[in-house]
């Protein structure tokens, strides 16, 4: 499968890793949008929020789980951060392996646009 992040979990492309397990991994984001921008990914290859199953439950409340421990690690999670989930062409979606981005080091505004 052509999927870029299948990849990065391959490791056949080169990503900063700031977590792995079993299900998930997550890698700092190559364009960052906050001091610390970072994507969660499952390991399984779901290419859409539309796509997500019933059986994958336990990882996609894996991921937001990850999400809170990597904000505690790095020190904002008192201070509050961003995770956001893009689906299609309207939410923004530009690499179709679903990703949650954890954003933080800065006050972030609201509504995105
Ligand atoms: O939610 P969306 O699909 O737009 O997010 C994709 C994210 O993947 C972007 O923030 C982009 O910077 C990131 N990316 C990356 N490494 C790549 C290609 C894209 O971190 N090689």
């Amino acid at each position: 499968m052509d999927c870029l992040f299948c990849k990065i979990i391959d490791k056949q492309i080169p990503a900063e890793i700031v977590y792995e397990d079993d299900l998930v991994l997550a890698f700092k984001d190559i364009s960052p949008q906050a001091p610390f921008h970072a994507l969660v990914i499952p390991k399984k290859h779901i290419a859409t929020l539309n796509d997500i199953a019933e059986e994958d439950r336990a990882v996609v409340g894996h991921m937001v789980i990850v999400a809170g421990k990597i904000a505690n690690e790095q020190g904002f999670a008192e201070a509050g951060y961003r995770t956001v989930f893009n689906c299609n062409q309207d939410g923004g979606q530009t690499v179709y392996h679903i990703h949650l981005h954890v954003l933080g080091g800065k006050a972030m505004g609201w509504p995105p646009y």
